[in-house]
């Protein structure tokens, strides 16, 4: 409150503007940032956790699946509802992202990766690992970490403006594009991850789950990942301390509770909320096939170089040819009218290059102007075109740019033969005939999953015979209708 009080004062000050009020602005404004800097007030989270999210939201991209998502609420709901004198107005989110990660940010924003969620089995196993998170932001564990890194930056706010390359999916926001990676990995002392277990664990017990679910899903999230090694993601157990010694100490709080581990862990109810959830090729994000871009969700279609490296990401599409330092990058631009929009951007570019482009229409299923700067060692080219309100803009950066010439005459709308190219790699939720193993069910299912892993993810051995109804999960690729 004292903050805003000395803003407010700073405002006042501002629009008289003598000189001698000027210096007390300042100098106030500098008393109201020690006090931004020092006061530990849940404010800051809030303010914090909103920057953040914007952030996190934009770089990793959130699940639209409408179900899942109000069944994650209604599970942090019922979660949240228990804590004592609460301080925060709490949010879940899904993200799309394979490797099996949890995370919360301050100011109450909790994220569940789709890898996680696919590693539960019951809902008191998604109700533990989101107790976790919702005590880091309930306890406020993130906020000292946090300060340091977000504060500059909320004084930046309004950033510069970039786009995401799925318009549809999220909303086109103004982020500055740097300096987000570090945000979410913030690793916590390991007092604070015990505690964070210890609440969590009651907390779910006075939301009315079995207090196991946390220690039952950590023996899975430790099997996964010493299975997936190779893998150099950042995950839920590498932010995390040692896994054995958690679950030890989960089992004996949880113990306290309810002396019951729940061995047989798969609920077929909660199992069939699962199923169909994305693994892999979220649509909302544009699909590569090899290097054929298609967005079935904005209706677009742009071929790369064959043997350049081409990676989409949810801001993104960057295709590249390390070698020839030749670079091809697609991005949504910015909100309005395509004439307009390349107007201004070239004679920005203009300006800044010191010339004039060259510059030429083409015409097809969507109208494009490009803007091509040649007199340099390696030269420049942007296209410029619209899709619905948005304009989205691929820049070459090449030795003559043929390649990226090449690629903007391949810009056209989709055909029904691009849509059958698309494959969704889902979760798949299985009843088991009477006898059947995993190899059996497997085979019948095309699942993508390995046997070990398969076993793992269900929380069973390779070997088991399973009886008559029990439900498995698998990953299979599906067609995009
Ligand atoms: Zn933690």
């Amino acid at each position: 409150m004292l903050i805003y009080m000395l803003n407010y004062i700073f405002y006042i000050y501002m629009e008289r503007g003598n000189v001698l009020h000027q210096i007390k602005n300042i100098f106030l404004f500098c008393i109201s940032l020690f006090f931004v800097a020092c006061r530990t007030s849940p404010d800051i989270d809030r303010k914090m956790g909103e920057y953040a999210k914007q952030k996190i939201e934009y770089k990793m991209g959130v699940n639209k699946n409408v179900a899942l998502n109000q069944f994650l609420k209604s599970v942090g709901d019922k979660l949240v509802d228990e804590i004592p004198k609460r301080q925060f107005d709490y949010k879940f989110q899904i993200v799309d992202q394979n490797v099996a990660n949890a995370f919360s940010i301050p100011g109450g924003y909790v994220y569940m990766s789709t890898g996680i969620i696919a590693l539960t089995n019951n809902e008191n196993e998604l109700a533990g690992i989101m107790s976790h998170e919702i005590m880091h932001v309930s306890l406020r564990h993130g906020t000292k970490q946090f300060k340091r890194s977000i504060i500059p930056g909320i004084l930046k706010l309004p950033g510069k403006a970039v786009g995401v390359i799925s318009p549809k999916a999220g909303s086109i926001v103004n982020l500055p594009i740097t300096g987000t990676s570090a945000l979410y990995l913030t690793h916590y002392s390991r007092k604070n991850e015990y505690q964070a277990d210890e609440k969590g664990i009651m907390l779910c017990h006075n939301a009315g789950y079995n207090p196991h679910g946390l220690p039952n899903l950590l023996i899975r999230l430790e099997a996964i990942n010493n299975d997936q090694n190779g893998l150099k993601m950042p995950s839920f157990i590498s932010t995390h301390p040692s896994t054995p010694k958690r679950i030890e100490l989960g089992r004996s709080i949880a113990n306290k509770f309810v002396n019951q581990k729940l061995t047989n862990s798969a609920d077929a109810k909660y199992l069939m909320k699962l199923d169909g959830m994305i693994l892999e090729n979220n649509p909302h994000q544009g699909i590569l096939v090899r290097n054929e871009f298609i967005h079935p969700i904005i209706n677009l279609y742009l071929k790369f170089p064959l043997n350049w490296e081409t990676k989409n990401s949810n801001t993104s599409l960057i295709s590249q040819d390390k070698k020839n330092n030749s670079l091809l990058i697609l991005l949504a631009h910015s909100f309005g009218k395509l004439e307009d929009v390349a107007r201004e951007d070239i004679d920005k570019m203009n300006k800044k290059m010191g010339t004039q482009a060259e510059e030429s229409d083409i015409p097809g299923d969507y109208k494009a102007r490009i803007a091509v700067y040649n007199n340099f060692k390696i030269s420049l080219g942007v296209m410029y075109f619209q899709i619905d309100k948005v304009v989205y803009k691929l820049v070459g950066s090449e030795a003559g740019l043929e390649h990226f010439h090449r690629s903007c005459k391949t810009l056209r709308k989709l055909t029904k033969k691009d849509l059958a190219l698309i494959k969704i790699r889902k979760l798949k939720i299985v009843l088991a005939k009477s006898g059947q193993s995993i190899a059996d069910i497997s085979k019948a299912h095309k699942n993508t999953w390995s046997i070990k892993k398969t076993a793992i993810m269900n929380g069973v051995r390779i070997q088991t015979k399973f009886p008559k109804g029990h439900p498995i999960k698998l990953s299979v690729w599906e067609s995009y209708k």
